[in-house]
């Protein structure tokens, strides 16, 4: 038996996950950050609440996985996005209050591993996924494990598709992310309700009380031309980034996830499938990698996170 722990901005979550990826059973908590020690131990007592739910003993699970949204090292977070953790030995910390071995990883990697083990990746050796959410994250198994680097890798948003264009958040000009991400997608909306006042954008947003990733979506499956166009730039800016990965790494298949891979098939998988069937480089040997839509929602880091043992 498996802890798997997904660190988010807002959340944390444990699950009680078995050998096959099968989640037994959660436990959460919002995140209210104090200290690293504290931090450490919320954590353990996530596990602890279900290891006693299960009428299990540390002894019984093999190994808890944490994704951190950030860099770590072994059992060392080096840096958070979002959170005031730098340089902490969480594994040592989490093992004063529960002592479970303790493996870490960024938590776009671990969903990337939940994807390749449970969910669109299955049976790949070769395998991506992309993650459209407030930013765009990224994770690779190549050759059958889990491409780690040196912590900072998978960063696909801050590859620059539009030379001297929107300002990303971390300082350069052009990121994909600035692009391809929810966040990106909100901008172009607005920027499209500038230009086009006669737009359904308006009304869409207007009735779900502003605009969101969806609202481009929602316009364009009711007709209007600006949103039809909108949503077409929209994936073909998300079609280069992926297109560029697939060229470098030539996956067997890439899973596409997060909020806005929620979108109707044929506004976003359908044109996407098109386009880099069209144009990615493996095409001259007939291997085009099939793009899919990510199968485990949330639960891809967790279970990811759990079963890290496998992918490494
Ligand atoms: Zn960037």
């Amino acid at each position: 038996m498996y802890i798997g722990i997904d660190v988010g901005g807002t959340n944390l979550k444990a699950g009680l996950v078995d050998e096959t990826g099968h989640i037994l059973d959660t436990e959460r908590t919002p995140l209210r950050f104090t200290t690293a020690e504290d931090f450490a131990g919320t954590l353990a007592g996530l596990a602890g609440t279900l290891l006693s739910r299960a009428g299990l003993r540390a002894s019984d699970i093999v190994r808890a996985g944490i994704g951190i949204p950030g860099a770590v090292c072994g059992g060392d977070i080096l840096y958070t996005c979002n959170i005031p953790l730098r340089d902490v030995p969480l594994e040592r910390l989490f093992r004063a209050h529960l002592d479970i071995p303790v493996r870490m990883e960024n938590d776009a990697n671990c969903a990337a591993v939940g994807e390749w083990l449970c969910g669109a990746g299955r049976g790949t050796r070769n395998f991506m996924v992309v993650t459209l959410g407030t930013g765009v994250g990224g994770g690779f198994i190549l050759d059958g494990r889990l491409y780690a680097g040196g912590g900072m890798v998978g960063e696909v948003g801050h590859m620059v598709v539009e030379q001297g264009g929107a300002l990303c958040g971390c300082g350069r000009r052009g990121c994909w992310e600035a692009y391809a991400s929810a966040t990106g997608l909100i901008r172009m909306t607005y920027e499209a309700m500038e230009a086009h006042p006669e737009s359904l954008l308006h009304a869409v947003a207007a009735e779900r009380g502003g605009v969101e990733g969806r609202t481009a979506f929602d316009a364009a499956q009711r007709g209007d031309a600006a949103a039809l166009e909108l949503c077409h730039t929209y994936v073909v800016y998300l079609a280069a980034g992926v297109t560029n990965l697939v060229n470098i790494l030539q996956p067997e298949a890439v899973a596409v996830g997060g909020g806005v891979a929620g979108a109707p098939e044929p506004l976003l998988m359908e044109p996407l499938r098109q386009i880099v069937e069209r144009e990615c480089y493996p095409r001259h040997t007939g291997k085009i990698p099939r793009i899919l839509r990510a199968e485990l929602g949330n639960d891809a880091g967790m279970i990811g996170a759990a079963l890290l043992d496998r992918a490494i």
